[in-house]
């Protein structure tokens, strides 16, 4: 930092380390090369095709497109009073901090190992960070994130939880809603609730006015290109985070691209996609079960897997050397020596299996 930013800078923002995001890790600059596997972002393997229509490019969008907004509460189940469209679920969380908790004052409570935007986002808006870790079997510690009631403003719980791949009981989440009912929203993280379909919340909303459900496109429906996400909440809460996000988050190809992937073709599409994955990542944890150096961890909700190993610094420098990425996720609380897999298709798959073959079996030797 020059000696002129160093003096202006914000002291939350000096103290801040970024996102270390699977893109900044291995960013080579071009990763078009087709030898390379990315298995690091849980990114979809599959690229589907859409059209634009440019003829209102000229004009700035609404700020809440009305057709995006009905095709996703359509999709949802939710009225469309209930649902905000944002560039991405990372800007709903942002979104969440600004609007509802004070600078310097407030807290959110989070749940490690998770995200790590929930964190990261509150840091930037200077607000703190209490930490109620999962119990060792990932399930949530109800008891003590309940101990702080009336102390924090927002509780983030990710389900299913990234990267534990676990998700969260019913009952649990209905405690946690009850409990801080008058005094914090309880929000529930479901990026990945294509994967587990069954577990959604959203259908409790009308139910509890200080639940909040975060989404994406970029998970299950193959977008993380496309910068879209949504927070579906009680109208209230979507009111006040309104009065916050920016006149035109939603550039206007991004809102006819959503638009197009929620059609009925469009959602029939991705789940045939997610069946797929379900097989293909069936079938990748069949073979690390077979393997003895490495112990599954958590559960496989979602679209990757998680795994120790003691050799997990040599493994990731064997498949980064064969141009396959990983993620590495041993620094995160209680995941020592841990990295997570993406589920790709079926030819990645395969190209993984037998790279990680062949590493145990020259370890084996050696
Ligand atoms: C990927 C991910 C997000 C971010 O979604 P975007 O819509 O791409 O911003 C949010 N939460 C979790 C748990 C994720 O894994």
């Amino acid at each position: 930092m020059s000696d002129l930013v160093e003096k202006l800078v914000c002291d939350n923002v000096k103290a801040l380390t970024p996102y270390e995001s699977a893109r900044r890790l291995f960013a080579t600059g071009d990763d078009t090369q087709s030898q390379q596997v990315w298995l690091n972002a849980n990114e979809s393997p599959f690229h589907n095709a859409f059209q634009v229509d440019d003829s209102r490019f000229n004009r700035y969008p609404d700020c809440q497109p009305s057709g995006l907004i009905k095709a996703y509460a359509k999709y949802a189940g939710t009225g469309i009073e209930q649902t905000l469209v944002t560039r991405g679920a990372d800007e709903g969380i942002e979104l969440l901090i600004r609007t509802f908790c004070n600078p310097r004052t407030d807290s959110i409570l989070i749940c490690p190992p998770t995200y790590g935007m929930y964190a990261i986002s509150a840091q930037t808006c200077d607000v703190a960070v209490k930490k109620v870790p999962l119990k060792d079997n990932f399930s949530l510690d109800v008891e003590a994130i309940c101990q702080h009631k009336d102390q924090v403003k927002l509780v983030f719980v990710c389900s299913p939880n990234n990267p534990t791949g676990t998700s969260v009981e019913k009952q649990q989440l209905r405690s946690l809603v009850e409990h801080f009912a008058n005094s914090a929203l309880v929000v529930v993280d479901e990026a990945y609730i294509e994967f587990d379909k069954e577990n959604t919340w959203a259908t409790e909303l009308s139910r509890y006015p200080n639940l909040v459900i975060l989404r994406t496109l970029s998970k299950a429906y193959a977008l993380a290109g496309l910068r879209c996400g949504f927070t579906l909440a009680s109208s209230p809460i979507i009111k006040a985070l309104l009065k916050v996000i920016a006149p035109y988050p939603i550039p206007e190809p991004v809102a006819q691209i959503a638009q197009q992937a929620l059609t009925e073709a469009g959602v029939d599409n991705m789940l045939k996609q997610v069946d797929y994955l379900a097989i293909q990542r069936n079938k990748l944890h069949r073979y690390l079960k077979t393997i003895k150096q490495v112990e599954l961890v958590g559960d496989d909700k979602a679209n990757f897997i998680l795994f120790r190993t003691p050799l997990k610094s040599q493994l990731m420098q064997f498949l980064v050397e064969h141009n396959v990425f990983i993620r590495d996720q041993s620094k995160q609380l209680n995941l020592n020596n841990c990295l997570r897999i993406t589920v790709g298709n079926d030819q990645q798959n395969q190209h993984l299996m037998d790279l990680i073959t062949s590493f145990y079996n020259t370890q084996e030797i050696a």
